[in-house]
């Protein structure tokens, strides 16, 4: 449906949800759904009929559009009523809805459905916020929203989502027929209204109320006093060390399959763990079936100070993770029965560290950010819980019934398959230009998160742009460092700022170069220590730092040099630049050969005559080049084609296939090997 095709009502709803996705205090990313009831011609019997609009599965409010909207018939719906055999029955009802729907290009409808259908209410508002939650998720809940809201909000018990909760909602609103709207147990909200501003205004009254009474009547420390040793740590010494912890916690959180992970430092964050009631109410896991699905059962929290030693935090976190497994897996079989999917991976999503902050892991960018944003939404809901009465979600048994439930499950194998690098992260130096911005951006299309290194801040940003475009997540997915890769302490910082956003790397690219084509006479000593610098001694330290990060990860991973024929075919006026290229040719072997033992496989690749885009060429190489051979610097690439075997130009992509089939899996029995890419030249064939 485009807006134009929209029915009134419909666009009201549409402007109504961006309104009130627009603020995170309203309903967490993706979470909470919208509906509105209305009239629209049928175009097959030119009739009338009663529709609902409703917000369809998975969208977000803030950014919804009308093709994320799912139009059902409101006959149909409420007929349902006569066909439902019961609680025992009620995951049957969602496939009926399909039944329901009207018209064409409908969104997939979401579990609250027919919570939404079932309410005789023209506009409805179902949300998650923080201070609504908090209220819902204690353990005197009920109490609280009738001190809070008198007769005006309504109160229901936990429920899964479904039809017997939209049944019992509806019947409890018939018999309070005044009543705005109604707190749900351990949930959220659920407001009404005759018209889309009225249902609007009633929820953010709603919300407004909860924060003032939580704000007026709650306890000033409601997490008790901070603990002595896990205080915040001064921002600094926080990135420092999750720069230090968020490879060994990745490598812990990928034990069953590989995630991508987020630091979080906020203030909320650091001051949570820190305080007294922490190792209490964490265990107790998250409440809202939104926050639960993403953030699992329960956070993974670091029990020692901040003045631990490193190794210690490492040990103590590796035991931890075990017992984790284990009780997540005693968690599992308590609850399944013979209906419940498979286990899905028994390591945590959420880790607390002390002093330092959130690490929140998922298969994705997306979904571990997702995840870190979530908890912070569960600790928002926890503090308030605490500071008005006791933090009471839900049980154990109903959270692995939202989490082990059917539907969700159909929902996740709904899911596109995963591509080839999903779930990895790529380092690339010099990937600003040419070769480098076209491996960049080849790997991101595989799927993986890539951070693109370059000298050039600028063109590093270009490249990321390339990739991510310019929207509020593109980080998610790619992310510019400077980088001067024959300076030992910004390759630590840059690959820093890596782990931070991402968590760890898996695949890092030596591909930054320059070359001056000079004769061994005008080869100065400044000529050769700069050409030296940037490949020998940079892919060098690059490589050292990477594996270093790589072994305490302890989950393997792919160097790939960007070397050159130059490596093995000699030519004149070539010196530095080809003795430079040897070196790196090298290390691969050298390399392959030391870290082998820790899963590292390294490889390189042999390009030759790739002008295009080539920040090499653009900067004098090419002229130089040109004039060796005789020809006009815009031939160049034909030249260089001609005299190939298979007389075609080389360009950046040919180079990038060849580096993704080194990393894709393709060639996982593979290490030490240089493959040529340059269509053929036989004095540089390898023997
Ligand atoms: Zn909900």
């Amino acid at each position: 449906m485009t807006s134009e095709e929209l029915p009134r009502p419909a666009l009201e709803l549409v402007e109504r949800s961006n309104r009130l996705g627009a603020d995170r205090r309203n309903t967490n990313y993706g979470g909470g759904n919208t509906s509105a009831k209305g009239k629209a011609t049928d175009p097959v019997t030119a009739e009338e009929v009663e529709l609902m609009w409703v917000k369809g599965s998975g969208g977000d409010l803030g950014t919804l559009i009308p093709s994320g909207i799912a139009a059902l018939r409101l006959d149909r719906v409420r007929a349902l009523q006569d066909v439902y055999r019961g609680p025992e029955h009620e995951d049957e009802m969602h496939q009926m809805l399909d039944h329901c729907l009207f018209g064409i290009d409908n969104a997939a409808p979401s579990i609250d459905t027919s919570m939404h259908g079932l309410l005789d209410c023209t506009h409805v508002d179902h949300l998650h916020p923080d201070s609504v939650i908090a209220l819902a998720a204690s353990a005197d809940g009920e109490r609280l929203t009738r001190e809070c809201y008198g007769d005006e909000m309504l109160w229901i018990e936990w429920r899964r989502p479904g039809f017997e909760l939209a049944t019992r909602m509806e019947a409890l609103r018939v018999e309070n027929p005044d009543a705005k709207g109604v707190i749900m147990g351990g949930h959220g909200l659920t407001t009404w209204g005759a018209t889309s501003d009225e249902c609007e205004r009633r929820s953010l009254e709603a919300i407004a109320r909860a924060t003032e009474f939580i704000e007026q009547t709650g306890k000033a420390e409601p997490l008790g006093p901070m603990r002595r040793g896990f205080e915040p740590l001064p921002p600094d010494e926080r990135a420092q060390r999750a720069a230090t912890l968020a490879p060994v916690l990745r490598g812990l959180a990928s034990t069953d399959s590989p995630v991508i992970g987020r630091w979080f430092d906020d203030d909320v964050v650091v001051d949570f763990i820190g305080r007294e009631a922490a190792p209490r109410v964490v265990p107790l896991g998250t409440s809202c079936p939104d926050h639960l699905i993403r953030t699992k059962v329960r956070p993974l929290m670091l029990d020692l100070p901040t003045t631990a030693r490193h190794e210690d935090q490492v040990a103590r976190l590796q035991e931890l993770h075990d017992e984790y497994r284990d009780e997540y897996r005693q968690y599992y079989e308590r609850y399944a029965d013979d209906d419940s999917p498979p286990m899905r991976g028994s390591d945590p999503a959420i880790f607390l560290v002390p002093g330092v902050g959130m690490f929140s892991f998922g298969a994705d960018s997306q979904t571990a950010r997702v995840a870190g944003e979530f908890y912070i939404n569960a600790i928002n809901v926890i503090r308030g819980a605490e500071a008005v009465s006791t933090y009471e979600p839900v049980s154990e048994a109903e959270k692995f019934r939202v989490e082990y439930w059917m539907l969700e499950e159909l929902k996740l194998r709904r899911r596109p398959k995963p591509k080839p690098l999903t779930g990895k992260v790529s380092f690339i130096t010099g990937a600003g230009s040419g070769i480098g911005r076209a491996i960049a951006v080849r790997l991101a299309k595989e799927g993986s998160v890539v951070v693109v290194g370059d000298l050039h801040l600028d063109t590093a940003r270009e490249t990321a742009e390339i990739i991510a475009g310019t929207g509020p997540n593109a980080s998610d997915r790619a992310i510019a460092v400077a980088v001067d890769v024959s300076d030992e302490a910004q390759i630590g910082n840059a690959l820093k700022d890596a782990v931070r956003q991402f968590g760890g790397v898996d695949i890092v690219v030596n591909n930054a170069g320059l070359s001056l084509s000079k004769s061994l006479a005008d080869t100065s000593v400044a000529d050769w220590d700069l050409q030296h610098n940037v490949m020998a001694r940079g892919s060098f330290l690059v490589t050292k730092a990477a594996a270093e990060m790589l072994r305490a990860q302890g989950t393997g991973g792919e160097i790939v040099y960007v070397v050159s024929k130059n490596a093995i075919a000699a030519g004149p006026n070539n010196v530095a630049y080809s003795s430079a290229k040897a070196s790196q040719a090298h290390q691969v072997r050298l390399l392959a050969a030391e870290l082998g033992e820790h899963g590292i496989r390294v490889n390189g690749v042999n390009p030759d005559g790739v002008v295009q885009g080539s920040g090499i060429f653009a900067g004098g190489w090419g002229a130089e080049r040109a004039k060796v051979y005789g020809v006009p610097e815009e031939k160049l690439g034909e030249y260089y084609a001609g005299r190939t075997l298979l007389k075609q130009e080389v360009l950046p992509e040919h180079v990038a296939e060849a580096v993704t089939a080194l990393v894709n899996g393709s060639l996982n029995h593979t290490t030490g090997l240089l493959i040529p890419v340059d269509s053929g030249v036989a004095s540089a064939f390898l023997r």
